[in-house]
């Protein structure tokens, strides 16, 4: 089993080697080729089960695919195409540098914006364009009411330690930012969401946000 296997595409899969990632991890062996199949997935992982690649590879592969970073994109008001969730500065961060690392050369451009930090900087890195928006939830409404970022041409949302996010308190905050990503036509956003456990809290957010979805527990 390996990540040549699965149809990721040339760029994609050079990066993989560059990261000297040889074999899926159990949680993106099984994640990668629902996601690929365009289904809604709720997945269960921990820290370290390699859950990051698990949602960048489909989300990267998909907007190569779809040729949809060629699109005109620098603006003041930034319209990514995917929109990775974290709960905190730290771990926004470090989505950010591996999403970096796996669209070195495929035209992919990741911008990650999170709170605590000025605002003018991360301004500056959205009008230069953007495809994936790396953000922690609180900043990111910020930008939403600012008028900066727009959610209509969204097609990929990840929610990364959607339990984690709960607990921070950013329920409203989530809500109010996937309120904006279903006024384009329906059916057109995937959706993908990460937690290592599974109050009811978090099936009430599944059943909101996901369609027709898949559960995976590694
Ligand atoms: P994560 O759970 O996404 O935070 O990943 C944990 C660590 O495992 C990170 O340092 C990744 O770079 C690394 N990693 C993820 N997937 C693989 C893989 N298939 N092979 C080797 N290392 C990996």
């Amino acid at each position: 089993n390996t990540f040549a296997e699965i149809d990721l595409g040339e760029a994609l899969n050079q990066n993989i080697q560059r990261c000297k990632y040889v074999k899926p991890t159990p949680v993106q062996r099984y994640a990668i080729p629902i996601s690929l199949a365009g289904r809604d997935l709720m997945a269960c992982a921990q820290t370290g089960s390699g859950k990051t690649a698990a949602f960048c590879f489909p989300i990267i592969s998909g907007i190569m695919r779809e040729q949809y970073a060629q699109r005109p994109r620098v603006a003041r008001t930034a319209y990514p195409l995917a929109l990775i969730l974290s709960p905190t500065r730290e771990l926004s961060c470090q989505i950010h540098d591996e999403a970096k690392k796996f669209s070195y050369q495929t035209g992919v451009k990741v911008v990650v914006a999170y709170g605590g930090a000025p605002i003018n900087q991360q301004l500056r890195e959205l009008e230069r364009g953007v495809d994936i928006l790396v953000a922690t939830p609180g900043r990111l409404v910020d930008l939403l009411e600012r008028a900066r970022v727009s959610l209509q041409m969204i097609r990929y949302l990840a929610l990364d330690e959607a339990d984690r996010m709960l607990d921070m308190g950013f329920e409203p905050q989530i809500r109010k930012i996937v309120e904006q990503m279903d006024m384009p036509p329906p059916g057109m956003r995937q959706t993908l969401l990460f937690s290592a456990t599974f109050p009811k809290e978090i099936q009430a957010l599944a059943s909101d946000f996901l369609s027709n979805y898949v559960f995976l527990a590694v």
